[in-house]
């Protein structure tokens, strides 16, 4: 078996020879996977400034293909792809202005925290004895840590009534 050649943006391989470099290379998959990259670390309203300030691809859009791919100064984006992006615009600007996303209804850490104090306050006047109680049980822990799929151990909460000591470990 003769040197595979592994694309990163593209995430497959071939072998690895002048001409199967070049065909991929310029392929229009590979200039898209490739953008795609880019455009990762770039934020939508970037994305959607370019492409707007560009005048349509009439190749591209005709045809479906142009010798430019990526590179090309006309916009490759169609009206669909644009609303999308200006979707993804906007979510991205309220995420940013620290907006609620209504889809995510689950109380902010933040609010956790005010009623946390709020509650440790009024208890002031307690013994230090139930206050430490109050800290064991399970509505003291923020919702948001159960929906944290394969928490390291150490950031596991508690059992209900605190971990079990286990007096009789032997360290070797
Ligand atoms: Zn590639
Ligand atoms: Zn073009």
């Amino acid at each position: 078996m003769g040197k595979r050649y592994f694309c990163d943006y593209c995430e497959r391989s071939f072998q690895d020879n002048m001409h199967n470099r070049k065909k991929h290379l310029f392929g229009v998959q590979h200039q898209r996977a490739k953008k795609a990259w880019f455009d990762h670390f770039r934020s939508y309203a970037d994305i959607w400034k370019d492409e707007q300030a560009k005048k349509p691809c009439r190749k591209f859009l005709q045809r479906g293909i142009c010798d430019f791919g990526p590179s090309c100064r006309f916009s490759h984006m169609s009206e669909a792809e644009m609303y999308g992006l200006q979707r993804k615009m906007q979510d991205e600007r309220r995420r940013s202005e620290g907006w609620e996303d209504p889809s995510e209804a689950r109380p902010s850490v933040a609010a956790w925290l005010t009623t946390r104090e709020k509650r440790r306050s009024g208890q002031a006047s307690k013994g230090v004895q139930d206050q430490q109680e109050e800290e064991r049980t399970q509505g003291d822990i923020p919702p948001q840590i159960f929906s944290i799929p394969d928490l390291p151990p150490s950031l596991v909460p508690p059992p209900p009534g605190g971990w079990k000591a286990e007096g009789s470990a032997q360290w070797g």
